[in-house]
């Protein structure tokens, strides 16, 4: 056989003799120092309680990274104790039960040890014919099947739901323009998009990056449930074909990020077809919610979108980064991304084989493994463990909900949706004294929720992503808010 000659004349060399090599002089040693790095990071996250959520930086710690390069080798073991000493210790505290603020998920030990795998392979997923993209390709057909999308769907690991916007809003153009759309640009083409004005901004930013410009995006006023009005979405388009502009892309919200509400998924479905425009569901956290028997049917019409954005890294508890991107047509996605290159040609057999790639479905060429960690996740935990999670977070919601409206010092500014509760403080300057306790109960380590703005009103708002959180943080998070409010913090 080739392959068995091959290897005779490839004698097996001595790596340590070469010295430009980054490989270790000795593995033993550095077997040994491996096994207690992965060690402390188990330690961190098992004993991640008795931590606090989050500890500001001393001057001296931030100082330590205004240091030169260094030109010399330093021991793994130094810079190990290095991280141990500046860097974990001030991380941002999302692993922690009583982080709850913005979107972010707590990660899991299954993950982390997918990352290091997936680190040692070093796998390039932008394409070629090897395992680590049959492991991509079986996440997209998970995937597709979560949302009921048919087997032409083509579906995409990327950073975030902020970049699976973005892609979305490409794909939508290239539909409506033309594929011609990718050389001449979009030029003064009119057209107008529409979200709820709850909805995230990463989408105006997604037309500002397409060349539309963010005013593109028409935003829809909401109704007294924080979800997009669809009298107001269809006055808005009659408005903009009346002036000649081309209404063509809708993004729904699947969990918005103030509040978690739920826009009529079914209703834009329809006005979308009846219109010919496309359906993005921007679901960054919500989306996953299909996993819980609680959540999928408060999605209903989600299965109609064109495309659907969604994060891994938020209610799936993967750790960061790990955004998806799904079309429900796999050509039209292909249509917007892939780029013939003469070193990106294809072969039916060899490395250069298994086309399409992945790299014809999104800007990115080098990829990293984002989906073994997903994988890994899915696998040994299942989608059910996943699922009762999310289900969790929301009960969790409703007991956070129920202290709150039983303290009379504290008001509800918006009613738990999915998981995300919005209340505060009373008080005179309301605002104020609010924006503080927030800062107090992160300064103090005992929870870190974050402030958004609903209503006009600045409200504390309580997240609930980590699967490790319990009733007890939420008792720590709702005294801390009343001590701190009493003390006129
Ligand atoms: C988090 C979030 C985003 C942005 O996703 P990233 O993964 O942070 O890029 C977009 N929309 C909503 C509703 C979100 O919650």
């Amino acid at each position: 056989m080739i392959r068995a000659s091959l290897q005779q004349v490839i004698a097996p060399e001595d790596a340590a003799a070469d010295h430009t090599s980054l490989d270790p002089q000795d593995w033993t040693e550095l077997r040994a120092q491996a096994h207690r790095m992965l060690d402390d990071m188990l330690d961190y996250v098992a004993t991640i309680r008795q931590r606090p959520v989050w500890t500001p930086m001393p001057p001296d710690v931030r100082q330590h990274f205004r240091a030169d390069i260094s030109r010399d080798p330093v021991p793994l073991a130094q810079v190990h104790r290095e991280f141990m000493n500046y860097v974990l210790p001030y991380a941002g505290g999302n692993v922690h039960p009583g982080f709850m603020g913005w979107v972010q998920g707590g990660g899991t030990a299954t993950g982390m040890l997918a990352e290091m795998l997936a680190g040692g392979l070093n796998a390039n997923l932008g394409g070629r014919d090897h395992a680590p993209i049959e492991v991509e390709r079986q996440m997209v057909t998970w995937v597709r099947k979560l949302f009921d999308f048919p087997d032409s769907a083509s579906g995409l690991f990327v950073t975030g739901t902020s970049m699976a916007n973005l892609l979305a809003v490409l794909v939508a153009r290239t539909q409506c323009l033309g594929k011609a759309v990718r050389r001449d640009g979009v030029g003064q083409s009119g057209l107008r998009a529409y979200a709820s004005a709850a909805a995230h901004g990463c989408i105006a930013q997604a037309m500002d990056l397409a060349g539309f410009g963010s005013d593109a995006l028409r935003l829809v006023p909401v109704d007294a449930s924080f979800r997009m009005s669809m009298e107001a979405l269809r006055v808005l388009i009659a408005q903009d074909l009346a002036a000649g502009l081309r209404p063509f892309l809708i993004v729904g919200s699947a969990g918005t990020v103030d509040v978690g509400a739920v826009d009529d998924l079914r209703g834009i479905a329809e006005l979308c077809h009846e219109q010919g425009m496309w359906f993005h569901v921007d679901g960054a956290y919500g989306a996953l919610g299909m996993l819980s028997p609680f959540v999928a049917p408060q999605l209903e019409g989600l299965s109609a979108a064109d495309s659907i954005a969604f994060d891994f890294h938020k209610w799936g508890q993967v750790p960061y980064d790990a955004g998806f991107f799904l079309v429900k047509d796999g050509s039209q996605h292909h249509e917007t991304f892939a780029s013939p290159a003469a070193y990106l040609r294809r072969e039916t057999r060899g490395l250069a084989a298994g086309s399409p790639w992945p790299c014809d479905f999104g800007p990115d060429l080098s990829r990293g493994f984002r989906a073994l960690k997903t994988w890994f996740t899915v696998k040994v935990h299942g989608a059910d463990a996943i699922g009762a999670a999310i289900t969790r977070s929301c009960e969790l919601a409703r007991y956070l909900e129920k202290r709150v409206s039983a303290s009379p010092a504290l008001e509800l500014i918006a009613p738990a949706q999915l998981n995300i509760v919005c209340f505060r403080y009373r008080a005179a300057d309301a605002d104020r004294v609010n924006s503080r306790i927030v800062v107090g109960l992160q300064e103090s380590g005992i929870a870190a929720p974050s402030v958004t703005t609903v209503n006009g009103k600045l409200a504390i708002r309580a997240a609930l992503f980590n699967h490790r959180t319990r009733e007890a943080d939420l008792d720590a998070l709702v005294d801390g808010v009343l001590r701190l409010g009493a003390e006129g913090k």
